[in-house]
């Protein structure tokens, strides 16, 4: 029998897995898109919605047939599609066309004297939101639960629309541990290791990935050993989130999560979510403009997280965070991402803030903007949250204004860190750090990350003292590595924000350093 032929790759999520391989499309082939297109997408799902609706129709009382009908109607006008068509000309994309066009109309109706008309922006505010929903597309293809994926790379939204709850594993021929595959991968305890190299291999054949060794093992005979069950790591025994030093200074350690799901990690040992990578709950720009979906997610979040404070980021899109259906913009050709796409686009960022000012009621709400570089942009967001607060007033939906800070993860921002005056908290992100002060690709930082850290730490310790008093923790994965936390700790950070399955290393760290940053005596 031939002996399994084993590769050497770079362990990016420990952990080990066995399954069938499914083999992610060619590279050069196009890539799978949940691109919503233009007129005729917009065409195509005012269709589908007068279907779903005269389908509705069949089944309901004559009062709701009344509604219904007023609302195929109002879908069957040609001015409504013409309105959006001519935003459409004006380069908006056909989703945000859509949303602008029917928000005038809702804004016309609830500003009309009569009650009648007021009781009908309701009614358009749910066809609004149906359209958004078939103008979404078509999901990107899911793979078989259980088996390992094997392809060049993987895209994020692939990765959260599959379940993982069957097992399974991830095997990249590039990729990087600090790519957002990887810290999802990480987060949810999927096994995955990058940097394999080119290997050829049948869909269905044994593989497994071993994510302790850094390897992956392909077939010997069609037998693969089975992979050992994986008990969870859990630091839960406490039961407590207090958490203090050897020499008893109080720290908090957070976690941070990318799917909504992951809040289910929150148990009593964390201290709050430090950091929701919001952009991996929207994975079309139609999501990005449905302020319904947002709310009831980060809602959600809220609820479960009880009174423990959670800090939500605003989309961090643009880079290697692409958002299916903006790709075609000229903003993302001259490299705009976080909060600068956000300004750019600000039809994006307004049905967020909404999203978010009326999901603050549900809980301990912070907000934080990403990749920030120079103060007016906090200023600038911050005015845009109090426009759309007023908007909410004047509609009578229930909000709340959350205090924004945000992400130190640009350089420049770092250095200067004393000029945000109007930001309300900071959060150390590292992996940009790393990236932007290295001048290395994400993708490509591995072999850099380490030789770069005394740099990154150096420039934390200095824009800690730059704080000037005001809450700081850091979010990035160097908050996660042990051999780090000395460092940060003498640095002044006391709020860790980790994956959740980072979160027993660091605790028990922790535990054994002093607040200075040196080892605890008899450690
Ligand atoms: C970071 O850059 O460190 C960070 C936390 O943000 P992200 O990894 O999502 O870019
Ligand atoms: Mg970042």
């Amino acid at each position: 029998m031939a002996e399994p032929r084993r590769l050497k790759a770079k362990s990016a999520s420990p952990g080990i897995a066995s399954g069938p391989a499914f083999l992610a499309e060619r590279p050069d082939a196009a890539p799978a898109s949940r691109a919503v297109g233009g007129y005729s997408a917009l065409e195509k799902a005012i269709d589908i919605s007068i279907g779903e609706l005269e389908h509705l129709a069949d089944g309901a009382d004559a009062e709701s047939r009344d509604i219904i009908d007023f609302q195929i109607e109002v879908l069957r006008d040609p001015t409504i599609a013409e309105a959006t068509g001519a935003r459409m000309e004006a380069d908006e994309n056909v989703v945000f066309a859509w949303v602008a066009t029917l928000d005038a109309y809702i804004g016309e109706l609830e500003a009309a004297d009569e009650e009648q008309m007021r009781a009908r922006a309701v009614d358009i505010l749910d066809i609004k939101n149906r359209v958004l929903g078939a103008l979404a597309g078509t999901p990107i293809a899911d793979f078989p639960p259980g088996s390992v994926f094997v392809g060049k790379d993987m895209e994020p939204s692939r990765f959260l629309a599959h379940d993982w709850s069957k097992g399974g594993g991830i095997a990249l021929f590039a990729g990087s541990t600090a790519g957002h595959v990887a810290l999802l991968a990480r987060a949810k305890s999927v096994p995955m290791v990058v940097g394999t190299g080119r290997f050829s291999a049948a869909d269905g054949d044994p593989v497994r990935v071993d994510g302790d060794a850094g390897a992956v093992v392909l077939k010997a005979g069609g037998m693969l050993i089975p992979a050992p069950a994986q008990a969870p790591a859990s630091d839960t025994q406490t039961g407590s989130s207090e958490l203090r030093t050897a020499d008893g200074v109080p720290i908090l350690l957070s976690i941070n999560i990318n799917d909504p799901a992951e809040i289910d990690a929150l148990d009593p040992a964390t201290a709050g979510v430090g950091l929701m990578r919001s952009e991996f709950s929207v994975a079309s720009v139609a999501d990005a403009a449905n302020e319904v979906r947002q709310l009831a997610i980060y809602r959600r979040v809220l609820e479960q997280a009880g009174d423990r404070p959670v800090i939500i980021r605003m989309l961090d899109i643009g880079g290697d965070k692409p958002l299916a259906g903006l790709e075609d913009l000229p903003a993302l050709a001259s490299g705009l991402r976080g909060i600068r796409l956000l300004l750019a686009r600000p039809e994006i960022a307004r049905v967020q803030a909404r999203a978010l000012l009326r999901a603050a009621v549900f809980g301990r709400l912070s907000v934080m903007l990403p990749m920030v570089t120079f103060p007016d942009e906090v200023d600038r967001m911050r005015e845009l949250f109090r426009e759309e607060a007023e908007k909410l007033g004047r509609r009578a939906l229930p909000h709340r204004m959350p205090p924004i800070g945000m992400m130190v993860e640009v350089p420049s921002a770092a250095l200067m860190l004393d000029a945000f005056g109007s930001a309300a908290f900071f959060s150390f992100g590292t992996n940009d750090l790393t990236q932007y002060l290295a001048a290395s690709a994400r993708d490509d930082m591995d072999a850099d990350a380490g030789k770069a850290a005394p740099a990154v730490l150096r420039l934390l310790a200095l824009a800690v003292k730059l704080s000037a008093g005001k809450p700081v923790s850091i979010c990035g994965d160097m908050a996660g590595d042990p051999s780090y936390l000395p460092r940060l700790l003498a640095a002044g950070l006391r709020h860790f924000s980790v994956a959740p399955a980072r979160r027993p290393a660091i605790r028990s760290a922790i535990i054994g350093l002093n607040a200075d940053g040196t080892r605890a005596a008899g450690e």
